[in-house]
């Protein structure tokens, strides 16, 4: 893995976009893509690089993350996420309010004090109120939920329609990043609104490790996006992992040999 060199992959949601709005989040892509690349090259472990892009698009409207998450059927924008390294350190938040970065909250989970899952609690909320000023503004702190329901979502709420529409008729807009860095680590990170009007406390497949995210140094790193109750009973990126680990398996950098190899597996599993 060391030999092989620095990577970044995006992505900024799934859905049928329309042309116009795609326009719209090309130049966040690049802008996310390049706050990774530059924490790679600035040695940073893998993953500074992939909250500096989920950041970059957690903060644009465009995307269904952060501000411009898309709020429940009551108009409160909760936010999920997870963050995982390839040495199989998890950290995960679910029911996020408040703010606009919460890549940068599981960041400083990962880094110094671990639990796998976290939910958003009043408490914890309270302690970011009263945390000092740098801290309120790295994690993008506002002052009510309103504040995070972008003029972008507020338009759509009012038309009452996505500008992306998937076949369940779900909205998506889902960020994520996968990343390798200097060290040959692999990293995961997915951040979402979830589907637009769900239901108050409604969990999807983001911030479940080994279903919206997953990293292992040996096997990959996986950030899904699309309609997370898919997901999670088909338990798609648990086959997928598996699959990818038993081809590894018989035989070493099968992937790295023949990429078409990867291609048909994932095609595959999605079929089925
Ligand atoms: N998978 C996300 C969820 O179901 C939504 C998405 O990716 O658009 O919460």
């Amino acid at each position: 893995m060391a030999s092989q060199p620095m990577s970044v992959i995006l992505h900024g949601g799934a859905g049928k976009l329309q042309t116009q709005h795609v326009k719209r989040k090309l130049p966040f892509l690049r802008k996310a893509l390049d706050a990774a690349w530059e924490q790679l090259c600035d040695g940073k472990p893998g993953e500074f690089a992939v909250a500096a892009a989920l950041r970059v698009m957690e903060g644009c409207e465009f995307f269904n993350a952060g501000f411009g998450g898309y709020p429940n059927i009551n108009g409160v924008v909760l936010l999920d996420i997870g963050l995982m390294r390839g040495t199989r350190d998890f950290v995960s938040l679910l029911n996020v309010r408040r703010v606009k970065y919460p890549s940068a909250i599981v960041l400083d989970m990962l880094c110094h004090h671990r639990t796998l899952m976290t939910i958003w609690t009043h408490e914890l909320m309270e302690q970011v109120n009263q945390a000092p000023l740098f801290i309120r503004e790295r994690y993008g702190w506002v002052r009510s939920h309103e504040d995070l329901i972008a003029p972008y979502v507020k338009k759509l709420m009012q038309e009452r329609k996505a500008l992306e529409v998937s076949q369940d008729g779900g909205t998506h807009g889902t960020v994520g990043c996968v990343v390798r860095d200097a060290n040959g680590k692999l990293f995961s990170g997915t951040s979402t609104g979830g589907v637009s009007f769900k239901y108050n406390g409604r969990i999807g497949d983001t911030p479940i490790i080994g279903s919206g995210v997953f990293a292992d140094d040996d096997v990959c790193a996986l950030s899904t996006t699309g309609h997370g109750e898919s997901f999670l009973l088909s338990m798609l990126s648990g086959y997928i992992i598996d699959a990818m680990r038993q081809a590894q398996r018989k035989q070493e950098k099968v992937f790295e040999k023949s990429p078409k190899k990867l291609t048909k597996l994932l095609r595959d599993e999605i079929d089925e």
